[in-house]
C-alpha cells in the first residue's frame, strides 16, 4: 500500500503516466512518489513502507554476505515533519559502543527489528519521520 510519508494516511495522489487515448495506466511518472500529495499533510513524499522493508532486507542480507556481522549504519533517505521533499540522512544500528560523532547521525534504532519500523509513518508515537528508501548498509561512517 503506498501511503503519505508523514501521517501515513492512503488519501494520496500521485503523478501518473497514462495512454491519453483509452486513459489506461502506462507507469507512475518521473519522481512520482518523491512529489506527491496527502490530502492532510500538502505536498510530502509518498512511500510504500513493504516495499522498503523488502529493500532494506535484501540489503541487510547481501551486507551479511559479505561482512558476516550485522552493519552499523544505514544510509537511507527519510522524510520529515516540516521539511519538505525528502533528505538523505544516516541512522546508527545497534548498541552504541562509543558516542556517535555530533550532527553525522540522524537517529539511531536498537536492531534491524526496530530499523524496518521505522518505514511505517508513526506521528503518533512522537517520531517525526520515516525512512522512504535504503541506500545502503555500512560498518563505518564515511
Ligand atoms: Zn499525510
Amino acid at each position: 500500500m503506498i501511503v503519505c510519508s508523514l501521517c501515513g494516511g492512503t488519501d494520496v495522489k500521485c503523478v501518473v503516466v497514462v495512454d491519453p487515448n483509452t486513459k489506461e495506466f502506462i507507469e507512475f511518472g518521473y519522481n512520482a512518489f518523491s512529489d506527491g500529495k496527502c490530502e492532510y499533510c500538502g505536498n510530502v513524499p509518498l512511500t510504500d513502507p513493504g516495499e522498503v522493508q523488502a529493500d532494506i532486507d535484501r540489503l541487510w542480507a547481501e551486507h551479511m554476505d559479505k561482512h558476516g556481522e550485522a552493519p552499523r549504519y544505514a544510509y537511507c533517505c527519510i522524510a520529515r515533519l516540516n521539511f519538505e521533499g525528502a533528505e538523505r540522512r544516516f541512522i546508527h544500528i545497534g548498541e552504541s559502543q562509543y558516542p556517535e560523532p555530533l550532527g553525522k547521525v540522524f537517529a539511531a534504532c536498537t536492531d534491524l527489528q526496530a530499523f524496518k519500523a521505522l518505514t511505517v509513518p508513526d506521528l503518533e508515537s512522537g517520531r517525526e519521520f520515516t525512512v522512504i528508501s535504503i541506500e545502503a548498509f555500512s560498518m563505518k561512517l564515511p
